[in-house]
């Protein structure tokens, strides 16, 4: 047996056929600790013997954004989409300019400063955007 976490779940409280890819899929993502690219799982599953193709792997990543188990988002800088867990989290990435790595950082810095906004300059802020960009550890080694 394994003991591999099992998303037949999460995928029939949407109401959604559990499949095998379905599951490896969000198996991929969850286990990686920063945003994943489609490529990403493509690489991954095929080093895990399993075989699919990239665009049922899109397939499949456009249900489960739709279904709201996933959260897809696109780096402007670099013009990838990623897809990541949906924790209902909010949260920021810094980006690496050197790999294009992304790593998800806790918290917001900012919502104090938009309190400060909207009371000063009496405009109501909905959301913001912070991405912030340099070299993670590996690339400054270089
Ligand atoms: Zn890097
Ligand atoms: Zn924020």
């Amino acid at each position: 047996m394994n003991n591999k976490p099992n998303f037949s779940n999460l995928l029939k409280c949407k109401g959604l056929k559990v499949t095998k890819h379905r599951n490896s899929v969000l198996e991929v993502i969850e286990s990686s600790n920063r945003p994943v690219t489609a490529e990403d799982i493509y690489i991954i599953l095929k080093q895990k013997d399993i075989s699919i193709n990239l665009s049922s792997i899109y397939r499949i990543l456009d249900t489960l954004v739709a279904n709201s188990l996933i959260n897809k988002f696109i780096f402007e800088e670099t013009n990838k989409t990623c897809y990541e867990m949906n924790d209902m989290q909010h949260k920021h990435y810094l980006i690496c300019n050197g790999c294009k790595k992304v790593f998800p950082i806790s918290g917001c810095p900012l919502h104090a400063y938009e309190s400060q906004l909207e009371d000063t300059l009496d405009f109501t802020i909905t959301n913001h955007k912070l991405e912030i960009y340099g070299y993670c550890k590996d690339c400054k080694k270089k």
